[in-house]
């Protein structure tokens, strides 16, 4: 194996899984001599971690390999620049991308990436073959293993892949395959070895992370396969972790032993991603969620009534097909009733295979982009107003990184808002509680109260 020093540019895009995809993809290159670089020019190798959940995120990555075709050709006399996709836009488009864009090398789906050596190796010997989109999830997470660079306090651990719900507007089912959950020794084991490189904050990924049911820990197997609320309290023991965060969470897979976890579990931080994407029955069943809006809202107060200090946030989609203004207006109703503390919208985007492609009504763009218009403006004043209820409160803060100024910490409270305080440099990496005076729509600053606790 070759550990000569090369450079490796990652692009990632997209959610959350990619940025966790993105680190297992640098910890694989390490040991053939690659170090990450923070720009493409000179790259021996680059990787774009694609996203294809809307037409425009799959459309930047052929602006992007327009981009790096100059790149690769001035690189072509000092030992040339290898170019993969990876992600989804890999997996949905699999030989096609060659096809369309020369200038790439290799092709690699989300669950084959644990191949990259091989992958690359095959592309030096025989450009155009270079392509694994297999499903193949329990190898991939066998053979990564659970030692992993990280940087800072924060990091996320995929737990739950896949999604076997299909959402008519939706491409994930397709590229991600279907539901698959890790064991919950292989997942605490990979914890446990963040928390011993200084991580006090670990967020659980799935694309359907509340469907959660891993193989119990070994010892533990006549209990079954065990649910999302059971894992968070088992990670809520390992030393050194101070904060449980999961993402993303279906509605249809809401337990109430889940719901009871907000009340019992104190590291599970009281801030909870739930999207519904619709607030009329009539389009919630069009798009196959399986719930209607009166559900959600229930589930939303049991989680209120669970954990008095939980904020909620969500996604929505406007514009799906045969939206009217009345269904539009239902979404805003359901907006209001719910007050979100922050939430993603978007205008809907056809895509190629899902049935919402092939759906008749569909809504006009200039109808769409005018009723996001709306809609963020409602989730923006509930964003603002969230933020200053703060003002007047204590909160707890991981502090991260330094501030911009000096003397200052940057941090982020229970509910990932930014919290910029000053403080000395030594309280980085552990929690403090600050006293929060001024909110804005995208932070909070405050000062120390002067008690503080260790993280370690
Ligand atoms: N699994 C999660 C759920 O059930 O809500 C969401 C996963 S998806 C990666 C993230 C968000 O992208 C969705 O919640 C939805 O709001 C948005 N999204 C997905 N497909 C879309 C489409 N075709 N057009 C617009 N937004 C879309
Ligand atoms: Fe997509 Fe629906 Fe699955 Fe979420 S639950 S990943 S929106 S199909």
């Amino acid at each position: 194996m070759s550990t000569t020093r090369k450079r490796l540019f990652i692009k990632t895009y997209g959610c959350q899984m990619n940025v966790y995809d993105s680190d297992r993809m640098k910890d694989v290159l390490t040991p053939l001599g690659y170090e990450s670089a923070e720009t493409p020019e000179g790259a021996d190798l680059v990787i774009l971690n694609t996203c294809h959940i809307r037409e425009k995120a799959a459309e930047k990555v052929y602006s992007e390999l327009g981009r790096l075709r100059p790149l690769k050709d001035e690189k072509a006399a000092s030992g040339g620049m290898t170019i993969a996709v990876a992600g989804c836009v890999a997996q949905a488009e699999g030989a096609e991308i060659m096809k369309r864009a020369p200038v790439v090398d290799l092709v690699v789906g989300p669950q084959t990436y644990h191949k990259l050596p091989e992958l690359i190796a095959q592309a030096h010997r025989a450009k155009g073959e270079a392509l694994d989109t297999e499903f193949e999830v329990e190898d991939k997470f066998d053979r990564l293993g659970s030692d992993r660079q990280v940087e800072g306090y924060s990091a996320f651990v995929t737990v739950q892949e896949g999604c076997d719900k299909f959402c008519t507007f939706c491409v994930v089912p397709y590229t991600r395959g279907a539901e698959w959950s890790r064991p919950v020794d292989q997942i605490v084991a990979e914890i446990r070895a963040l928390a011993a490189k200084g991580i006090r904050e670990v967020t659980l990924l799935g694309q359907n992370v509340n469907a959660f049911h891993g193989a119990p820990p070994s010892g533990r197997e006549a209990e079954g396969a065990w649910g999302l609320g059971q894992l968070v309290r088992h990670v809520a023991l390992i030393g050194g972790i101070e904060r449980i965060r999961f993402t993303t969470s279906h509605p249809r897979d809401m337990d109430e032993d889940l719901i009871q976890a907000f009340a019992d579990t104190p590291k599970l931080m009281p801030y909870f991603h739930l999207p519904v994407q619709a607030g009329s029955d009539k389009i919630l069943k069009s798009m196959n969620r399986q719930h209607t809006a009166e559900e959600y809202v229930a589930i939303i107060d049991r989680l209120r009534a669970a954990r008095p200090d939980i904020a909620i946030s969500g996604d929505m989609i406007v514009g799906f097909p045969g939206e009217t203004d009345a269904d539009f207006e239902a979404t805003l109703d359901l907006v209001r009733r719910v007050n979100y503390a922050s939430c993603f919208s978007f205008k809907y985007s056809k895509r190629p295979g899902t049935p919402g492609a092939a759906m008749f009504n569909q809504v006009d763009e200039g109808v769409k982009s005018a009723r996001l218009a709306v809609l963020q403006e409602l989730l923006s004043d509930q964003q603002a107003a969230f933020n200053e209820s703060m003002i007047g409160r204590t909160l707890p803060v991981l502090f991260e990184k330094p501030g911009r100024m000096d003397g200052q910490l940057h941090g982020r409270s229970p509910y990932l808002q930014s919290v910029h305080v000053d403080g000395p440099a030594e309280l980085i990496g552990q929690v403090g509680e600050v006293r929060i005076e001024a909110a804005s729509r995208n932070s909070l600053s405050g000062s120390l109260t002067g008690s503080k606790r260790s993280a370690a």
